[in-house]
């Protein structure tokens, strides 16, 4: 039984790594491709004439060396191993490449087998890597450009309640993950609205609402608190500490999204109200 479980959850783990090398494109991707998207929409509607772009989506072109243009080959692409024979660098112009991409293909893989250590061969275990994969981009994505997509945001939220709907995912109903789903879009709704008739400012925006609202839709509305506790209280500590680093960016604004995810993979790991106990309440 160990060793059967053992098995799926390193298969489960390989599979991880390799979907990880496609959440790193998708990471770099999507924000491009809304931008795009947006370019033609304002051309569109200023009447101008739309050149033909090149096709620019997650699966072409192929993935090139963003500094030389080196077309890479599958030998440069395997996770984490090419970056470590390559130490790093590009193979043609030795540009380093960030330490993000063998850590994000390593984080998918830890992931991918945590959830099929602890659900083992069942849909339960397909859901919750879904659920992680989607998690972990949009917290990148929105550490990057501030942005969370709604083309990420709203299936993780449709895809909760189905999951309850269906039984998969074995401690929500769909009640309880309905209801999760709107008290999570409401109370940031209403925090967001409190802090800006208070300071005339925008603490976060509409994007957190609905990865908030995606949170509630799988975990259940009682995990709701637990999460914007440590969400709250860890992007605070990281607000203050790069605040005193001088590591904020321009306007100062730090992303919530990353917290918001921190606390999903919490709870997905040790259950929502563990993180209660590590808060010490
Ligand atoms: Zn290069």
């Amino acid at each position: 039984m160990v060793l059967e479980s053992g098995f799926v959850a390193g298969l489960a783990g390989l599979l991880g790594l390799l979907i990880g090398s496609f959440l790193n494109v998708a990471i770099y991707r999507i924000p491009k491709m809304m931008e795009h998207q947006w370019a033609a929409e304002c051309a569109e509607l200023s009447g101008k004439p739309t050149e033909p772009k090149e096709e620019f989506n997650l699966l072409t072109p192929r993935s090139r060396c963003s500094h030389c243009g080196h077309l890479i080959r599958w030998y440069e692409n395997i996770p984490v191993l090419s970056y470590v024979f390559l130490k790093g660098k590009c193979a043609v112009c030795k540009v380093p490449y960030g330490f993000r991409y063998p850590l994000i293909e390593a984080a998918t893989g830890g992931l991918f087998f945590f959830c099929a250590w602890r659900w083992g061969w069942t849909w339960t275990t397909l859901v919750w890597c879904g659920f992680s994969a989607a998690l972990l981009v949009l917290a990148v994505i929105d550490w990057d450009t501030t942005l969370l997509p709604d083309d990420l945001t709203l299936p993780l939220l449709w895809a909760g309640l189905l999951v309850a709907a269906l039984h998969w995912n074995p401690s929500v109903d769909l009640a309880t993950a309905l209801w999760g789903a709107v008290a999570g879009y409401l109370s940031l709704w209403g925090v967001y609205w409190a802090f800006k008739l208070a300071t005339g400012k925008e603490g976060m925006g509409y994007g957190d609402f609905k990865l908030f609202a995606a949170l509630g839709a799988w975990f259940g509305w009682p995990a709701l608190i637990p999460m914007i506790l440590m969400a709250s209280v860890i992007g605070a500590i990281i607000g203050i500490a790069m605040k005193f680093s001088s590591g904020l960016r321009e306007g100062g604004y730090v992303p919530f999204g990353p917290f918001l995810a921190g606390a999903g993979f919490t709870a997905m790991i040790f259950g929502p109200q563990s993180i209660l106990q590590f808060v010490g309440l």
